[in-house]
């Protein structure tokens, strides 16, 4: 079994699909590795480390000619692994639904495309999600961020010139990136709030020293939905969503967005108005910037300011601390190459019918036969 892991080329990528850590488990499992020259650069891991670990050093050709399996963050351009072989995994977030024609040349060219952001949601593929891996550091960096914008301190200082209060900062969306960010903003001794339209997250909210703001007049989304995602909400709970979020946001300093419908465009939840009531030198993170954002007027990867708030387009935060999100992207597929590796044959063997490899396989034997993907199901 031959890996290959490969340089990521998209612009602003800092990741790399593997570490030395990996490296050394596969090594560990029967597999040979090799390593596009310069993949580790910018997530601080030389090639020499790599090396170390066991693994070849090689350009893209060398490295994709023969390989088994193809790991990548994002997915690459097919062109560039033409000489891959027939069979050949290829696994990363291949985001499926923006980059159709690029799975469809995956299966032309006979790769098994298994595509990581539709791991679903099960306790045995929590240590393989990619998203939640991600949607963590990116929490806790939106924090920092905001933390560096604005022009205060977060904890209550009392000092002998006198005494500065604590940062007000209002999580809206208390998924996985929401919870790091009331942890983190906790951490720095801020006075922290939260909401969501599940009403699950309530105790969450609570058991991390935070206090729940809640709709109460509308029923929000009531146990786990589907695959404990939010669903888009009625007009009358947006209505009463708006007027809850009016008379909370003017005291705030800092808000952190994070609030995401899969497959739709991320709800609106603060509007131009919203941002006027709050005191300049506020800062809003928009964490949902990317999926058309939370916030009227962020632009995804810019800082803009209005009415004296600095509102950040936070975009794929994750790549800001490269080291972590390859440690933790690179053990989500090592977890889930290793969970089906097959002793006997030396190689990951995937079953048909398998709840994960449903949930993740794009592409095999030549054509597309994900049903998400190909309509006969959501
Ligand atoms: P997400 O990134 O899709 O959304 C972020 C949050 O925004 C969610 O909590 C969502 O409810 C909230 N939201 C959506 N619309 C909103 C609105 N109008 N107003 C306020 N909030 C709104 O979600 P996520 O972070 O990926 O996680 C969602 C849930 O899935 C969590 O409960 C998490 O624990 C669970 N989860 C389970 C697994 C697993 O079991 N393998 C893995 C990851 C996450």
């Amino acid at each position: 079994m031959k890996i290959a892991v490969l340089k990521e080329t998209a612009p602003g990528e800092t990741r790399c699909a593997a570490t030395a850590e990996t490296v050394k488990k596969f090594t560990a499992l029967g597999a040979e590795l090799a390593v596009e020259s310069g993949a580790g650069e910018s997530a601080s891991i030389a090639d020499a480390d790599f090396e170390a670990a066991g693994a070849k050093i090689g350009s893209r050709q060398d490295v994709v000619e023969g390989a088994d399996a193809i790991l990548c963050i994002n997915g690459p351009d097919p062109q560039s692994i033409a000489c891959a072989k027939q069979g050949a995994l290829l696994v990363g977030a291949l985001d499926p639904l923006r980059r159709r024609d690029a799975v469809e040349a995956y299966a032309a060219a006979g790769l098994e495309a298994l595509s990581m952001e539709w791991m679903p949601r099960i306790t045995r593929a929590q240590s393989m999600d990619i998203l939640s891996s991600q949607s963590n550091l990116a929490g806790y960096k939106a924090v920092v961020d905001a933390a560096a914008a604005y022009g205060r301190a977060f904890p209550m200082m009392m000092t002998a010139a006198g005494t500065i209060s604590a940062a007000r900062v209002f999580v809206m969306g208390v998924g996985v990136a929401g919870l790091q960010a009331i942890a983190t903003a906790r951490r720095l001794g801020a006075q922290v709030s939260a909401t969501d339209v599940r009403s699950a997250t309530k105790e969450q909210i609570q058991s991390l020293g935070a206090k729940p703001i809640f709709v109460e007049q509308v029923a929000g989304i009531e146990g786990e939905g589907s695959g404990g995602y939010a669903t888009e909400m009625s007009e009358e709970y947006q209505k009463a969503q708006a007027e809850l979020v009016s008379g909370h946001i003017a005291k705030q300093d800092i808000v952190i967005t994070t609030a995401l419908i899969p497959g739709r465009p991320a709800p609106r939840l603060i509007g131009d108005a919203q941002i006027a009531t709050m005191r300049p030198g506020g800062v809003i993170v928009d964490l949902a910037a990317d999926a058309g954002g939370n916030v009227e007027g962020c632009v995804a990867g810019e800082s803009v300011v209005k009415h004296g708030v600095t509102i950040i387009g936070a975009s794929n935060l994750a790549r800001s601390l490269a080291a972590d999100s390859s440690a933790l992207f690179a053990r989500n597929l090592f977890n889930f190459l290793s969970a089906f590796w097959d002793k006997d044959q030396n190689r990951p063997v995937l079953p048909d019918d398998d709840e994960i490899v449903k949930g993740v396989r794009l592409t095999q034997g030549g054509r597309i036969v994900s049903e998400r993907l190909s309509g006969e199901a959501k």
